[in-house]
């Protein structure tokens, strides 16, 4: 019997996990992959360890640099170029043509805090910056409590501003149409900052003029998988045993209501290596627990209460909304006219633009300069990604070999330069199912509900990006505060 079980070996459980061991209780983390860290990953591409999911952290909270510090890790906190990232978008002078432009800088989600500035007129034109000109002029219709960033966008600033500049943004971060976003969950403030100024191009300065100066995100050098390496050592340190391979299947609980066990059964790894077998079915495991802290993503975690009582199975049965998929291509390129950094740290493409698939591109070596210093004179690495919301995969039935073709046809297009295909000395893929949980309309009161009926089951937590919010700024302390409820319950401490 142990005292805390952690399903899921993302940020969220291995964080949640170093919090209870840390002050002596027995943990166990359930991981069902091979490998602790979710949406944390690395890989090996052409010699060089790379990010394979999340490469940055928002630093408009201080809880992801207090975490690195408690970490030890704050040395090694570093500052993305500061060059900053392009657009790339249907271009109108020219039929099937397309266009790169600069993102502009003072804005949130896209959203201009000057409408007419230069850089706004370069993406919008001028007939698309008098619209959006006119937010200043009208009157505020609701008061502070808009839903939808898409609907708020296209009523205050015009078709333009959504399209060409907020899209390719939320696209990009959220995986999500701006219009199936909820504001309070990805522009924190904004409603408030509406209702205080009276436009929303006032509220957009407003929130900039709070944020700090310098850049919105940071790294650390030599990857964001370096948090998961300390995370894993903290946890070998505190004693705490990361179990992996192991998805578990069922949670069941016994004992009294005020002080139950829990049951989580794991499917065993498959080990029969004869391909011709018949199939057996998969041996299982169980492990009890006085507490259990399910990090997994949503479906999963849903999947987990429903054997628990009706109240935990008909959170399943909320409005939650489909995930995307998404791929990304990485590839490792001796180009020396990548130097001069054509596009900054990267670029966000607008939806429906000629003759691109890709959704976004990092430069990922002209975006850190530790990686650059790496990978050495001339050579670049490069990252793509696909995949919209509501729109099918253009990548998932692709070879190893197509997607390559496709991936570097996208960054000739995006950079505008024209690569060698001989010069590639790397390339992977990665397929993320279910990790970017959209911040749709209507999450805040899902939430609230989820929250609600676990509150009410003693020994049980959740935490995790699909409740927390997309990101590790909003997934740490949500981690941080499940385990300490934990430890309040376990100990009072
Ligand atoms: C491509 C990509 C880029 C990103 N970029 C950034 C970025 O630059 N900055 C940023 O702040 N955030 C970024 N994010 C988001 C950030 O990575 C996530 O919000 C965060 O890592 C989520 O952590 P988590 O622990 O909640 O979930 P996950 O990382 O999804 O971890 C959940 C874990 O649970 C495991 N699991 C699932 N089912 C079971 C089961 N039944 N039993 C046991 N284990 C199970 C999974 O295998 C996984 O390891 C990015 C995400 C992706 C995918």
């Amino acid at each position: 019997m142990k005292d805390v079980i952690v399903i899921g070996g993302g940020v969220a459980g291995l964080i949640a996990a170093r919090a209870c061991a840390r002050v002596g209780l027995s943990v166990t983390v359930l991981e069902a992959t091979g490998v602790p860290g979710g949406a944390l990953g690395s890989h090996q591409v052409a010699g060089l360890t790379l990010d394979s999911g999340a490469e940055s952290f928002a630093v408009r909270r201080d809880a992801v640099a207090e975490f690195i510090a408690d970490l030890g890790l704050s040395d090694e906190v570093v500052a993305p170029n500061p060059a900053g990232a392009w657009l790339h978008l249907p271009d109108d002078r020219v039929p099937n043509g397309s266009v790169s432009v600069p993102l502009p800088k003072a804005g949130v989600l896209g959203i201009p805090g000057s409408p007419l500035a230069d850089d706004v007129r370069r993406v919008i034109g001028w007939s698309g910056a008098w619209r959006a000109y006119a937010d200043r002029l009208m009157p505020v219709l609701t008061i502070g409590r808009e839903h939808s960033l898409g609907e708020l966008v296209r009523k205050r600033m015009g078709r333009r501003v959504l399209e060409r500049l907020v899209e390719p943004v939320t696209a990009g971060v959220y995986s999500s149409a701006a219009d199936d976003l909820e504001i309070d969950v990805v522009a924190p403030g904004l409603n408030s900052a509406l209702t205080v100024t009276g436009s929303l191009s006032g509220a957009v300065l407003s929130l900039r003029s709070g944020a700090p100066a310098g850049s919105n995100v940071a790294g650390l050098r030599g990857g964001m998988f370096r948090l998961v390496t300390a995370l894993v050592a903290d946890l070998v340190y505190f004693g705490a045993e990361i179990v992996t391979d192991a998805p578990v299947t069922a949670l069941q609980r016994s004992g009294t209501e005020d002080a139950p066990t829990w049951t989580a059964t794991c499917a065993a790894p498959d080990t029969a290596a004869d391909a011709d077998a018949p199939a057996a079915p998969a041996p299982e495991t169980t492990l009890d627990a006085h507490f259990v802290i399910i990090a997994t993503p949503g479906a999963q975690a849903l999947g987990l209460l429903a054997g628990l009582s009706p109240a935990h199975a008909a959170l399943a049965e909320l409005d939650w909304p489909q995930p995307t998929a998404i791929e990304l291509a990485t590839i490792v390129i001796d180009a020396p006219e990548l130097d001069l950094h054509p596009r900054g740290t990267g670029v966000l493409v607008a939806a429906a633009t000629p003759g691109v698939t890709a959704k976004a591109l990092t430069h990922v070596t002209a975006k850190w300069d530790w990686l650059a210093e790496a990978a050495g004179p001339g050579r670049h690495v490069i990252r793509l990604s696909y995949g919209r919301a509501g729109q099918d995969s253009p990548t998932a039935g692709l070879r190893d070999d197509e997607l390559l073709a496709l991936s570097l046809a996208d960054t000739r297009t995006i950079l505008g330069v024209d690569l060698d295909a001989t010069a590639v000395r790397g390339f992977a893929r990665t397929v993320w199912g279910d990790a970017l949980s959209p911040a749709t309309v209507g999450a805040p009161e899902r939430v609230d509900q989820v929250r609600e009926v676990v509150a009410a089951t003693p020994g049980l937590e959740l935490t995790g990006a699909w409740l927390a919010g997309t990101g590790l700024a909003s997934v740490i302390p949500d981690a941080v505060a499940a385990a300490s409820r934990t430890r309040q319950e376990a100990l009072g401490i």
